[in-house]
């Protein structure tokens, strides 16, 4: 469960809203029950229910953890929206594996018009799914769910990153790999492993103007093998390989 931050005591900890209605209704958690509270940020603790009616639940912490089941490389998923509930699967998979922010975006071949009217609902559905997926990886922060963009705002969103990586099923030279690697041997004794961005096109892919737009603002195009992956797998498999070379599996 997550609790924000000032809620979060030394003692105790002060559960609200949905969360306190799961435990209580949904759970049925009586006094002495034990369940993990994370901040968001870098707090988790194990507590124990003292107290609680539908609206709030107190907690006493029985113990701190130090671990973190955060990357230390901070990887955000841009993806140009796909059809149908698609976006849905890939914030739930990429939050379990570890992405720590969501950028949906709008490109030539996208299907899926931006409806301002949908967003609002749209950005609340896809936060449910990340904090469900969160907790139910231990994870100790919520990804962020960062509204649509143009291709022309997420270009100038780049400028945050230090690494840009442009999934490109046509590029012949560069595979993932080739980048990752030498970029984790230069942040591996940094402990806070960097921002990487990984730009993801709809099932169309990216036009070749898109591919050069991006490349000349500094991303690197990169292949993900040989085999032509779905819209939805193919983020899925470049945050894998990131983490997997800045150390996170190992
Ligand atoms: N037609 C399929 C679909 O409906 O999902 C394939 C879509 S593929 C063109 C969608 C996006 O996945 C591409 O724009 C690219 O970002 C990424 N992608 C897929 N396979 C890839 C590969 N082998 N290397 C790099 N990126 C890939």
């Amino acid at each position: 469960y997550f609790v924000e931050p000032e809620q979060f005591g030394d003692e105790e900890v002060i559960i609200t809203g949905q969360d306190a209605h799961h435990l209580v209704r949904v759970m049925r958690s009586k006094p002495g029950a034990k369940f993990i509270v994370s901040d968001g940020e870098a707090r988790e603790a194990l507590v124990e229910l003292v107290e609680a009616d539908s609206e709030q639940v107190k907690a006493r912490i029985l113990e701190h953890r130090a671990t973190t089941a955060e990357a230390a490389c901070r990887v955000t998923i841009a993806q140009s929206l796909p059809k149908g509930d698609k976006m849905e699967l890939i914030i739930q998979k990429c939050t379990e594996i570890g992405a720590v922010s969501f950028i949906p975006f709008q490109s030539d071949r996208t299907v899926v018009q931006y409806d301002s009217k949908k967003e609002a609902k749209r950005l609340e559905r896809w936060s449910k799914i990340a904090k469900e997926a969160a907790e139910q990886s231990h994870r100790n922060r919520v990804p962020d769910m960062k509204p649509s963009m143009s291709v022309k705002q997420l270009v100038q969103a780049m400028e945050q990153y230090d690494l840009v990586l442009l999934c490109y099923e046509d590029e012949r030279g560069t595979q993932i790999r080739d980048v990752v690697q030498p970029y984790a041997t230069k942040v591996a004794s940094v402990v806070d492993k960097g921002e990487v961005l990984i730009i993801v096109g709809p099932e169309g892919g990216f036009t070749a103007q898109e591919v050069e737009t991006f490349v000349n603002a500094g991303a690197v195009s990169v292949g993900l093998g040989r085999r032509i992956l779905r819209a939805e797998t193919a983020g899925m498999l470049a945050l894998t390989c990131v983490l997997y070379e800045t150390g996170e599996m190992g």
